[in-house]
């Protein structure tokens, strides 16, 4: 059983380096993003009523959030373990996850932050959407330059303020986001073997 926690601003890399994981690992990523994604694509009233706030670039309120992934660990492919991407994402979402762990006798068994700066994240948004578009595929609501620069805005006030909380429980490892896919990947790798073999 271990369960990990992919930390960082929008466009760090977190849902790549959490499906490797995924692989890697034999464990189940979850994505609160990608869910919510899942609602509004299916067009369910809950969907509905979030994709404005997630085209924003603000976040979903607490509770929804909360509640949503509180349902979702209770299905059998989380039973080794879980990657969270994208979750938790504010002091209580934090505390609620803790609070929902201890009370299956399970913890956070690390928290790994993936660092880039502001800059590159602008760039590597703008060059995936181009990409997309040449592939005449749909692009995310959210992924526009205007979106990105508040959800950077929402990271540093709302979601950074989680690192010292992890950081005091000595759980937080920082990791280089601005090199190669697969050298992110093998740092993360280390550290989780460290943490398996402890
Ligand atoms: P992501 O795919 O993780 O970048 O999430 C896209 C959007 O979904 C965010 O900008 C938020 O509006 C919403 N969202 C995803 N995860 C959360 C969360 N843990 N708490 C609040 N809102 C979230």
């Amino acid at each position: 059983m271990i369960n990990i926690i992919l930390l960082g601003p929008p466009g760090a890399g977190k849902g790549t380096q959490a499906s490797k994981l995924e692989e890697t690992y034999g464990i189940k990523k979850l994505s609160t993003g990608d869910m919510l994604r899942a609602e509004i694509s299916e067009g369910t009233p809950f969907g509905k009523k979030v994709q404005s706030i997630m085209d924003s670039g603000e976040l979903v309120p607490d509770e929804t959030i909360i509640e949503m992934i509180a349902g979702r660990m209770e299905r059998d492919d989380c039973a080794k373990g879980v990657i969270f991407d994208g979750f938790p994402r504010t002091v209580p979402q934090a505390e609620a996850l803790d609070k929902m762990l201890r009370e299956k006798g399970q913890k956070i068994n690390a928290v790994v932050e993936l660092s880039v700066n502001e800059e590159e994240l602008v760039h590597r948004l703008n060059s995936r959407v181009q990409e997309m578009k040449a592939r005449g595929e749909d692009v995310r609501g959210d992924d526009n330059e205007d979106t990105l620069r508040n959800r950077l805005k929402v990271y540093r006030h709302q979601t950074a303020p989680i690192i010292p909380y992890y950081e005091m429980n000595e759980l937080l490892h920082k990791v280089d986001g601005m090199a190669g896919i697969n050298d992110v990947a093998n740092e993360i790798q280390q550290i989780l073997n460290q943490k398996l073999a402890a």
